[in-house]
């Protein structure tokens, strides 16, 4: 090549090399004279940045960086590398004095896949501001489209598409992909289909980001069905196979996953650790965990997401047997494999087993717990009201220096206020200065749970005044808040300015919140009016709250067709049918409590026993009704009788209308009452703890009339903090009083 033998060295400092008219610049780059050079062969083979500013610091010697080509070479190895050289390509963009159509396309393109996209679109119209020296290309829209889609920005997008239009490149196959993508990044599934019709010639790219789109989109059977058609004139490749496996899993359809798995195999595309992995995940996901051993037992090549699938697998089908012995015969349990395990039991309903094994994790010294560790076992801490181990994984957070994340931060306030300390959950809020809307909204929750209404308002006006945006998880607590003190004013005005205040929009859940709301405080009408209102088929939670409420203001008539809308959503909702014959039995309606308790015996229904649990020097006692099983157990009735004598010489009577008033709990006799599980903790609580140790009770039901009453007149006679968890709030015991002012 001619080129090569021109000196370098001579060149001047702001030469030009012919510039490309915009006219010639609608292609790829063309001048490259110094292509061959071996500066710029050397750029290829730099493998960090300090050889590539090596390489800049020649070029600016020689000369050769004051050359078009040889500048974007440079610029376009600094973006594209691994190293985050994204910026220090920007910046020497900025040295060339008139770049080629490709540098700017090469910045472009790389800040598009950057952490901020929007880089990419201003230079985009910097390019448009010099339109004298270079147009964008067919090679430019692709990118500021895809620039577009990272930000969601609708208008951006739909003014390129114009663009791109007038320009004539309305047909460009690439162009037209990217659009796909776009409108289905931005939710438009309609004008991404629209896009996809309109391609002359669709290549496997147009139908994949089509079929990922609408799976991704939760529109599963529109991508499946696209899928089909595909087949019929291209070959799928391993893309397409993911996407339709996502959809598969979004179905939950299991013949459909198994079809798509025999369509890889006639393919011949199968055989990938990835594509394995997403078909495992639908196995598992489906309920077919035969499937899944049986594909797991063929794969060559396994890694942790194999391993990890199949423990979450067989500890969602309950099969915690299984689970464990998968994860003993791995061949490498690294932390991963470990996290896995324990959030597999933790979000399954076994919190339990989930701190037996971080233990087992602590005693085995290795590998270490990280913040993902820590994470799942505090939401394990949090479900089962395990303060001590919470308190010690706290302590050793801050021995080892991990770092502290928000969601990290987040689950020390959630831990802490469920476990009943609400002045340490605001003691770990207030040390964090840089607070996201999850930590807010976690504290927002603490506070609602112990019944302090007010302070949860005054919280969420102060997240206001550091302009951290609420969102919807936000408002449900919030609206809890309103709902367990009683304050519907203050909830209905933030339920209302909820959309056009603060853009959030309002779920089944702020619903659910409402009808609480409403129903606790009497206006029984209004939330009736609010249900028929919603633009969501309500859920099982929504009537749940109605059904409460008429129990609580003994409407018979609307618990009637509450409950009929409960139970024909949850026919197994043994709650549903105590509430109901509750009702019933407050109005004296004996014949219906007899017929919904024989209906109750012919499907089987069982009621879910009381069940009350207290953590005593880091290990649990757990006591059901009439509990005599505890090793203590006859200390345990000795200060029962002594609590007994006390509160009747305080003129203490039961109540024995509260059994029939009892929510859940449907014992008949005084007996059953005096010895509800609650009672028989704090009696332990009383024996075993010392006189500055407040009493923490978990239940997992409401707690009855007649144990609060109880509870209160302990917290006085015996100078005692009792916290009581019940399955909806927190009752915070203190000197003959309790902190939901009998408001639950
Ligand atoms: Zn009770
Ligand atoms: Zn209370």
């Amino acid at each position: 090549m001619a080129a090569a033998s021109i000196p370098i060295t001579s060149l001047p400092w702001h030469h030009s090399v012919s510039l490309p008219s915009p006219t010639t610049s609608i292609t790829v780059n063309n001048d490259r004279y110094f292509s061959n050079h071996p500066t710029i062969l050397l750029i290829k083979q730099c493998s960090n940045s300090k050889q590539l500013k090596q390489i800049h610091a020649q070029m600016l010697r020689n000369g050769l960086f004051s050359d078009p080509f040889s500048a974007s070479t440079l610029v376009s190895a600094f973006s594209m590398s691994s190293f985050q050289g994204v910026d220090y390509a920007h910046k020497l963009f900025d040295q060339i004095p008139k770049p080629n159509i490709y540098t700017w396309n090469v910045l472009i393109r790389a800040y598009s896949s950057s952490q901020v996209p929007v880089q990419s679109l201003l230079i985009f119209t910097r390019m448009l501001y010099r339109c004298d020296q270079v147009l964008p290309n067919k090679f430019t829209y692709p990118f500021v489209i895809k620039a577009a889609a990272e930000l969601l920005d609708m208008r951006v997008g739909e003014v390129l598409h114009g663009m791109a239009v007038k320009m004539s490149l309305g047909s460009d196959v690439f162009i037209l992909n990217s659009l796909i993508h776009f409108y289905a990044s931005c939710g438009c599934l309609d004008s991404a289909y629209r896009v996809f019709l309109n391609i002359p010639v669709r290549d496997v790219v147009s139908w994949n980001t089509i079929i990922t789109g609408f799976a991704q989109g939760d529109r599963p059977d529109e991508a499946i069905e696209l899928f089909r058609e595909m087949q019929t004139s291209l070959k799928p490749d391993k893309v397409t196979m993911m996407s339709v496996l996502t959809a598969c899993t979004k179905k939950l359809d299991l013949e459909i996953g198994r079809w798509v798995h025999s369509n890889i195999e006639r393919n011949g595309i199968g055989g990938s650790l990835n594509l394995n992995n997403a078909l495992l995940d639908m196995y598992t996901k489906c309920g077919s965990l035969e499937d899944a051993k049986k594909l797991f037992n063929k794969m060559p090549e396994k890694d942790i997401v194999s391993w990890t699938t199949m423990i979450v697998g067989y500890a969602k089908s309950g099969n915690y047997i299984t689970a464990r012995k998968h994860f003993d015969t791995m061949p490498n349990q690294d932390i991963a494999a470990w996290n896995a395990l324990i959030s597999a039991y933790e979000q399954n309903g076994n919190p339990k087993e989930a701190l037996a094994i971080f233990n087992e994790l602590q005693v085995s010294n290795e590998p270490k717990p990280d913040a993902v560790t820590f994470v799942s076992t505090l939401s394990a801490c949090a479900q089962v009201g395990a303060i001590y181990m919470g308190g010690w994984i706290h302590g050793y957070i801050k021995k080892h220096g991990v770092k502290l994340s928000c969601h990290l931060i987040t689950s020390l306030i959630d831990m802490y206020s469920k476990c009943g300390d609400l002045n340490k959950a605001l003691e770990v809020f207030y040390s964090v200065d840089d607070k996201d809307v999850f930590i807010w909204s976690a504290m927002v929750a603490g506070l609602a749970m112990h019944g302090h209404g007010r302070d949860a308002i005054d919280l969420f006006k102060k997240m206001q005044e550091v302009n951290v945006k609420p969102n919807a998880v936000t408002f449900t607590n919030l609206l809890c808040a309103c709902s367990h003190t009683g304050l519907v004013e203050e909830g209905r005005d933030f339920f209302k300015k909820m959309q056009p205040v603060y853009g959030v929009v309002p779920g089944v859940k702020h619903y659910a919140c409402m009808v609480d709301m409403l129903g606790r405080a009497g206006h029984l009408d209004e939330a009736i009016e609010l249900i028929k209102a919603m633009p969501m088929p309500p859920l099982a939670s929504v009537w749940g709250a109605l059904l409460g409420a008429c129990k609580l203001h003994g409407n018979v008539e609307v618990a009637e067709q509450a409950s009929s809308h409960l139970l024909e959503l949850e026919p197994w909702n043994h709650g549903a049918y105590v509430l109901m014959s509750n009702i019933y039995a407050k109005s004296g309606k004996w014949d219906k409590v007899a017929m919904l308790r024989k209906r109750m015996k012919y499907i089987g229904l069982k009621k879910e026993p009381g069940c009350s649990s207290i953590e005593v020097d880091a290990s649990f006692h757990e006591f059901v009704v009439g509990d005599n099983t505890h090793p203590q157990s006859k200390r345990i009735y000795a200060k029962l009788n002594e609590i007994s004598e006390k509160l009747k010489s305080m003129g203490y009577e039961p109540n024995r209308s509260q059994v029939l008033q009892c929510v859940e709990e449907e014992d008949m006799q005084e007996q059953a009452l005096h010895l509800h599980s609650e009672k028989l903790a704090i009696a332990f609580g009383l024996i075993s703890l010392k006189q500055a140790q407040p009493i923490r009770i978990m239940k997992n039901l409401r707690v009855c009339g007649d144990c609060h009453n109880v509870a209160k007149l302990i917290s006085k006679l015996y100078n005692k903090e009792i916290f009581l968890r019940d399955r909806y709030r927190f009752h915070h015991f203190k000197a003959g009083d309790c902190s939901c002012k009998d408001y639950w």
